[in-house]
């Protein structure tokens, strides 16, 4: 397979998607990024990365932070973990309060904003407190990325807070439902904290190459999770990485996959390598509208999927 070949010609052929979308302005610092930017990147097992567009920009992961903690509360908690949060597709939106309220404060899977702030509560519980609890995060990012350099963006994490009205009502909500156990501020603060984490699709592609070869590196060849564990990150991916649009994804792409309101994707193709995509328009759910578009392609043309 040639994916060089094949990625000059996504290149071309996203260029009527660049312009569709909308980039996301509820968080203010985000809506200042530059909307027309594009890069993709692919990692292989022996390391080799190939990208195209702005590979080596840095943009807000939101989101795709989730991965990085769900994979550490599982690997801390392991099934216990599902007493608090749930494995089933939400089919609602990111940051809908309805569901939470008629299920009383279980969030349906660690994905959607409510279960991915129930992920940060208990890594909090374990590490203690909030600056003791990102640094862990970020240890473990820059870990499985190998790269020390990684950080975040703190105008990005405070514009959120600043405007952090409804993931304070989810968290609050879960509070009120015996759902959380730390401190409701503290909660989210680390949330929007480690969803400020700033890296391009080159580190990110690399980042997800541990979740591609059943949790161990395949280039340090450090085993991070289980193999049982790796497959359950994976499954969550695939049934709940992009929301109530996670169907469509699975439908199109055919790869586990998680989206982040930056417009970042990353997807993993189980044995082979993993990928990475930026785009920040976004489509009504609240995924890059050109990024789901590049990883279609991709998988059309080289016949790549989990199916
Ligand atoms: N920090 C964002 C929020 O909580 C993450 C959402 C996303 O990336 O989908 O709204």
């Amino acid at each position: 397979m040639d994916i060089e070949k094949i990625l000059q010609e996504i290149q071309e052929e996203i260029k009527p998607f660049m312009s569709q979308g909308k980039v996301a302005d509820y968080i203010p610092a985000l809506a200042k990024v530059d909307p027309d930017q594009f890069a993709m990147s692919v990692t292989l097992f022996d390391g080799t990365t190939h990208s195209i567009g702005c590979s080596d920009t840095k943009f807000s992961i939101q989101s795709i932070s989730k991965v990085f903690t769900f994979t550490k509360s599982l690997n801390i908690y392991s099934k216990e973990l599902y007493k608090r949060v749930g494995k089933e597709p939400s089919g609602n939106p990111f940051n809908s309060l309805v569901q939470l309220e008629y299920e009383r404060g279980i969030p349906r899977n660690p994905f959607i904003n409510a279960g991915a702030i129930v992920i940060t509560d208990t890594l909090l519980s374990h590490y203690k407190n909030v600056n003791d609890t990102f640094e862990k995060v970020m240890d473990f990012i820059k870990a499985v990325a190998g790269d020390r350099a990684i950080t975040h963006d703190q105008e990005v994490c405070d514009s959120e807070y600043a405007h952090g009205y409804r993931n304070l009502a989810l968290a609050n909500l879960m509070k009120s439902f015996g759902n959380l156990d730390n401190d409701v501020e503290d909660v989210v603060k680390t949330y929007f904290k480690h969803c400020s984490v700033t890296m391009s699709t080159k580190e990110l592609s690399r980042a997800m190459l541990f979740l591609a070869n059943h949790g161990t590196d395949p280039i340090s060849n450090h085993r991070f999770i289980t193999d049982n564990q790796a497959k359950r990150v994976n499954a969550m991916m695939l049934t709940c990485g992009h929301y109530d649009a996670s169907g469509e994804f699975a439908f199109h792409v055919g790869l586990p996959g998680k989206s982040g309101v930056g417009g970042g994707i990353v997807a993993v193709v189980p044995k082979q390598m993993s990928i990475a995509v930026f785009s920040p328009r976004l489509n009504s759910w609240g995924n890059s509208l050109a990024g789901t578009q590049a990883l279609e392609l991709f998988s059309q043309k080289s016949g790549l999927s989990v199916f």
